[in-house]
């Protein structure tokens, strides 16, 4: 499946590197299978188990484009198929290699399961939290394992099916979470492209509606509209007004504190959606810092206008509407100015 997959979708390594643990993993099963297989044979089979987690953790760096592989991820099999051929020849016995593998398996099924479920920046996306759990739920057939193998009672005779079950439940759904990743991702680029602008990048109106539901606090709102920007359109192109546009919006997250949005509101308006009880002096300040943004266009200002949302007396949409009156009036008073 993984492979159809990864003919059908553009030939993405992801889907290859999901193939590849799925069939080292398979092949794996059928090699523990021979019997009186020697320790030759059994070193190979256990650095093929210890090679999931690695091919698994690759595949969905892969999938984040980054760097498939890491010393660490690489040295992984490696450890597996050492920790049983060190001890095996040490003891003389494949049951010591065999539990000393299990105890190295389940460390980095364990290692590899939160490194999943870690990331950095943003929140993770749904489907690899569940890749990562599923994977954590492996941890305890490995403990289970170990103790069987070691002889330590685990009390309950049932408590031993916990390994041999844990791998018909957790496969599947380790690999639907596999196959979910890229669906999460697409769902995540279309509610993208459906609430922002494709030009600038800033919110559009649907994403203002969207924002405007999450809002919980104060915000401050300052509208600001291009000056004469119709001349510039007139005079050198609407590429160069599409770049006085763009170069704004990059310029504008810039200088905007964390935690602002920029909204699209159409044509050359746009509004800086500010959340915090700004006091009229800082958000007159992040309006001046508005004002002096430099455009590819000399002599290219801006007009503004500043309201304040308070959620439970004033509503987003009329802080909008009072921000846009005072945008017109500092246009009335002589443009490239701040209104409040
Ligand atoms: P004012 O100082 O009163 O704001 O004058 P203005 O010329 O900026 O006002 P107006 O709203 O009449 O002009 C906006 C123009 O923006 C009209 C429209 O053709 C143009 N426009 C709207 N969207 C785009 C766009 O995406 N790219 C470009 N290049 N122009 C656009
Ligand atoms: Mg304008």
């Amino acid at each position: 499946m993984f492979v159809a997959l990864w003919l059908i979708r553009g030939r993405e390594a992801y889907y290859l590197l999901c193939g590849a643990a799925a069939l080292t993993y398979a092949a794996t099963l059928a090699g523990l299978m021979v019997p009186d297989r020697g320790a030759g044979l059994s070193t190979l089979l256990f650095i093929g188990l210890g090679a999931y987690n690695s091919y698994l953790l690759a595949a969905v760096r892969a999938f984040e484009g980054r760097r498939v592989m890491d010393a660490w991820i690489a040295a992984l099999p490696i450890l597996s198929g050492a920790a049983f051929g060190v001890f095996a020849l040490s003891s003389g016995t494949l049951a010591a290699g065999q539990t000393a593998n299990s105890v190295v398996l389940g460390l980095s099924t364990l290692g590899v399961g939160l490194v999943l479920w870690r990331t950095r920046g943003s929140r993770a996306p749904r489907s690899r939290r569940l890749l990562a759990i599923f994977q954590l739920a492996y941890v305890p057939a490995y403990v289970v394992s170990v103790m069987l193998s070691l002889s330590i009672d685990v009390g309950i005779d049932w408590l031993a099916l916990v390994p041999l079950l844990s791998d018909q439940l957790l496969l599947g759904v380790l690999n639907i979470a596999l196959l979910a990743m890229p669906g999460e991702r697409a769902e995540a680029a279309l509610n993208d492209a459906a609430l922002r602008d494709p030009m600038t990048g800033a919110w559009n109106r649907a994403g203002l509606a969207k924002l405007e539901a999450s809002l919980r606090g104060p915000v401050a709102v300052i509208v600001f509209d291009v000056d004469h920007f119709k001349a510039i359109n007139d005079g050198h192109g609407h590429a160069a007004g599409d770049a006085v546009l763009t170069a704004l919006v990059r310029g504008a997250q810039a200088v905007l504190p964390p935690g602002a949005h920029l909204v699209r509101l159409g044509g050359d308006e746009f509004a800086a959606v500010v959340p915090g009880a700004l006091d009229t002096e800082t958000a007159r300040e992040i309006a001046e810092r508005l004002r002096r943004l430099e455009t590819p266009q000399p002599g290219c200002t801006i007009s503004l206008g500043m309201a304040w949302s308070e959620p439970a007396e004033i509503g987003l949409a009329k802080a909008l509407s009072r921000a846009d009156e005072r945008l017109y009036r500092a246009k009335a008073a002589g443009r490239n100015r701040v209104a409040a």
